[in-house]
């Protein structure tokens, strides 16, 4: 491993060539690898030899992945996963027993959200929620039993920010893991570890890959607690495939001018929007009038590429905002090249009561753009031609 600046180590951070001298990393796409002789193939299952087994474990690919995460998050080492979730769902389940309790934002990713309300009781660890607004209070929900402390920031969508030398105090004091899903910062913004977070999980399906192609996931953080989300996962089976691995190892290599991109946009469109007659309330971290300003400063390199607006008009408003939209996307991801927009409160979180909505900051009006990398006048043009409509 390398130990250049952030851009240097995204691109040198390289596997050995093979004997073809290739300029930029093959694929590998094998689900096995072939041993010497018997005494091989012993040492390598006992682990006396480190080498690659089967991809199930680890790949040639899915590790020259790994390193470069690993080095951007200042961690020890990680684990690669197919999905965002299967990262998540894979820490949780090899770190926690039966009886522990988790103290979580309460505006996580949905299906994070699921996991906590709809699987993990089953095996009968419970979690307590707090108020993102109120980080004072979560103190309070800590019992005994509690292990982890987790949350997201900026959060999803409505993109509030925790004050991560905060929770690393808290999690220091009481003795917790501190886990971070830093999918919407990225590393090239937020460094997590730094404040004290044992583990950072991602979904690279965002802006990692950023370009709307693969799934994938990881977690990252110091060796123990990665030996055992390894153990687990190599029993169990959500490893990301050889191929995707490559491609986000490739994307990697540009993370930082594309956030870069994306976030200047971010900037330009919140500014824009924050004039707005139709518009009766934007949040975008490096906004001086997002509510958690100070603490984006200090902790974000940069704002991100996530815009919350609240569209004059409630629901049907939203609704209407979107049928007019041109150029930009409606759909599910973020984080893409192209630009898009949701409307959560009559998509993904429709659902849900209007009071369950409110509790994670979700408005009626409020409607999410995940800001791309097209020509920020066109950006800006389809978003207000929309708005007027
Ligand atoms: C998308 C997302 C996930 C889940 O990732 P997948 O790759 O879709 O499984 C988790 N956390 C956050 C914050 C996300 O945006």
């Amino acid at each position: 491993m390398c130990d250049y600046n952030f851009e240097t180590d995204a691109i040198r951070n390289q596997l050995e060539r093979s004997q073809f001298q290739e300029h930029s990393t093959p694929m590998y796409v094998t689900s096995s690898f072939v041993f010497d002789d018997a005494e091989d193939m012993r040492a390598s299952f006992t682990e006396e030899k480190i080498r690659t087994i089967y991809s199930r474990y680890s790949n040639p690919n899915t590790t020259e992945f790994l390193q470069k995460v690993v080095a951007m998050e200042g961690a020890e080492d990680g684990f690669a996963f197919a999905t965002g979730m299967a990262a998540i769902y894979s820490t949780f389940a090899a770190l926690l027993e039966s009886g522990d309790h988790i103290v979580s934002a309460r505006s996580v990713f949905g299906s994070t959200h699921s996991l906590f309300t709809k699987y993990f009781p089953k095996w009968n660890i419970t979690t307590s929620y707090f108020d993102i607004n109120k980080p004072e209070e979560i103190e309070s929900f800590i019992t005994p039993s509690t292990k982890i402390l987790y949350a997201e920031t900026p959060t999803n969508p409505g993109v509030d920010i925790l004050d991560l030398e905060l929770l690393g105090k808290i999690a220091k004091k009481h003795n917790l893991l501190l886990i971070i899903d830093n999918c919407f910062a990225t590393p090239y913004i937020q460094q997590p570890i730094k404040y004290g977070a044992d583990l950072v999980v991602h979904s690279a399906t965002k802006l990692m890959d950023g370009q709307g192609r693969v799934l994938g996931g990881v977690v990252v953080g110091n060796t123990e607690l990665i030996r055992e989300i390894y153990l687990f996962s190599r029993n169990t089976g959500p490893a990301l495939s050889p191929f995707n691995a490559w491609v986000l190892s490739k994307s990697l290599e540009t993370l930082a001018v594309r956030v870069d991109r994306h976030c200047e946009n971010a900037l330009n469109l919140a500014e824009f929007l924050e004039g707005h007659e139709q518009v009766s309330k934007v949040k975008y971290p490096f906004l001086k009038s997002h509510p958690q300003y100070k603490i984006a400063k200090k902790q974000m390199k940069l704002g991100g590429n996530i815009i919350a607006i609240e569209v004059k008009g409630g629901i049907e408003s939203g609704r209407k905002f979107l049928n007019a939209i041109k150029m930009c996307s409606l759909s599910a991801n973020l984080g893409d090249t192209r630009s898009i927009v949701t409307h959560p409160a009559s998509t993904t979180h429709s659902k849900l009561s209007e009071e369950e909505r409110l509790n994670v900051g979700i408005t009626p009006g409020l409607v999410r753009i995940s800001v791309g990398l097209e020509n920020i006048s066109d950006i800006i043009s389809d978003i207000n031609q929309a708005l007027n409509n």
